[in-house]
């Protein structure tokens, strides 16, 4: 059961993207949650560095789609400067708004992966769909409410999968 939270890819932060690796696996379309995952959940707009990497992943060949749960004003403003696809409100873990993303990218489950900060919304929702899990670690401690209140048992399934992976 834990396995559904666990990820399939644990990695610092999104530069450690193992692109090459993703190529050989098969990886077209990246969905990317955005709160602590691309920017602090405080923080309106990316960095430059944030949209270099944006770049560098379309230059790759990568499809690219902001994913998060987060308001429509909050993503689009987010997603100026990146100019990516992007779904607000997504509803993770529901896989509804995911699901038809991705036949409107042209891509499948096998051919997308999902990176994201949160074990029961990014990681669960990667495992319902069939996509591939990235977990990074948060940006930072700074939180909403909400998220606060799951980290403490989010601490507790990384354990888990740390002891289990020696990671
Ligand atoms: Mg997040």
């Amino acid at each position: 059961m834990l396995k559904m939270f666990f990820p399939d890819i644990y990695i610092k932060s999104i530069y450690e993207l193992p692109l090459d690796e993703l190529k050989n696996m098969g990886i077209k379309a990246l969905f990317f949650d955005i709160d602590n995952t691309v920017a602090p959940f405080d923080v309106a707009f990316p960095d430059e560095k944030t949209a270099a990497f944006f770049c560098e992943l379309k230059k790759e060949g990568f499809k690219v789609c902001l994913l998060s749960n987060n308001n429509r004003k909050r993503v689009e403003l987010f997603n100026k400067p990146l100019k990516a696809n992007a779904v607000w409100k997504a509803g993770k873990p529901g896989v509804k708004k995911l699901n038809s993303v991705i036949k409107k990218l042209g891509e499948t489950s096998q051919s997308a992966a999902i990176v994201g900060d949160q074990v029961f919304t990014d990681m669960y929702c990667a495992h319902r769909a069939g996509l591939l899990a990235i977990y990074t670690e948060p940006i930072c401690n700074r939180d909403q409410l909400i998220t606060k209140v799951k980290r403490g048992a989010e601490k507790i399934v990384l354990k888990i999968y740390k002891r289990k992976t020696g990671i």
